[in-house]
């Protein structure tokens, strides 16, 4: 999809570059203003909508009846409303960057989704093999979350994860990724760490969440805990296969008394 929005987006800025030569006698005649004013209403369409094809629809209608239109003299001897017009261009341009990013984002917790995960994944993976550097991948599974949902209810389930990615993020160095794999699962990546380096953060991660979030339970309190497999991706390994590696060891954690993170086997 990302292509697809390059593509809109190169085409869209090459049709206002070349709007300077496009004259047809037999298109209507529309004047600096109209044109100016046509574009607004579209990048106000686009200001609207959330959804990735109806702006790209949107931006077809656009390219489509910009072409059929026959500019007046106006237009082309009013260098400011010409550059107005790309003015508004930029805006649309930043209205899908902006939509990339929102379909790249868990809305509830503000982590990256599977989707954001996957284009991330294929990024930093790049950059581990061209550099020959590490790349640890941890998946997270929070303990006993249906029982924290059963007894405090849905919502303030739902703030356990919002608050596991808040502190996961402050935790984090800016440069480490955390996104929400489903559910009550998430998946962090760590550019450059050595096993031992990774088992520490993600300690580091515990222990912060104990301290930052507890439940009461019968006038005690209990820390919110997570059990995590701890993978470093090989050489041209594939997300699905570190994944699996550290699924396998997340399962162990979780079958050895949970609130524990353990390293992959290679
Ligand atoms: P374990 O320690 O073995 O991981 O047990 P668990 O209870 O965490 O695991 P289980 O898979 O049995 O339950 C996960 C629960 O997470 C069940 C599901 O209702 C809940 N859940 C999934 N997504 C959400 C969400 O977005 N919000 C809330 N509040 N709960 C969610
Ligand atoms: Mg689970
Ligand atoms: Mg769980």
């Amino acid at each position: 999809m990302q292509e697809a929005i390059d593509h809109k987006q190169k085409r869209t800025l090459r049709l206002v570059k070349s709007a300077n030569v496009i004259r047809n006698e037999h298109k209507p005649m529309v004047d600096s203003e109209d044109y100016y004013k046509q574009v607004e209403n579209y990048a106000e369409q686009i200001r609207k909508t959330r959804n990735a094809d109806e702006i790209i629809r949107i931006l077809d209608v656009v390219l489509s009846e910009t072409r059929g239109l026959k500019f007046s003299d106006e237009v082309f001897a009013a260098q400011e409303q010409v550059k107005r017009a790309e003015q508004k261009i930029e805006l649309l341009k930043g209205e899908l960057e902006q939509l990339r990013e929102l379909v790249q984002t868990d809305q509830m917790t503000g982590a990256f989704n599977r989707r954001g995960l996957d284009e991330i994944f294929k990024r930093e993976a790049a950059r581990a093999d061209r550099n020959a550097q590490s790349l640890g991948v941890v998946l997270i599974d929070l303990d006993d979350f249906k029982r924290i949902n059963d007894d405090f209810g849905h919502q303030y389930g739902d703030s356990v994860l919002i608050n596991f990615v808040t502190v996961a993020k402050e935790t984090l160095r800016p440069s480490d990724i955390v996104a929400r794999f489903g559910g009550e699962e998430f998946v962090i990546l760590l550019p450059e760490v050595e096993i031992a380096d990774a088992l520490t953060i993600i300690q580091r991660l515990q222990n912060n969440l104990a301290k930052n979030f507890t439940l009461q339970v019968d006038n005690q309190s209990m820390p919110i805990t997570f059990s995590a497999g701890v993978a470093l991706r090989s050489f041209g390994e594939h997300q699905s296969s570190v994944l699996s590696r550290a699924d396998k060891a997340l399962y162990q954690a979780k079958q050895t008394g949970k609130n524990r993170a353990i390293p992959a086997l290679c």
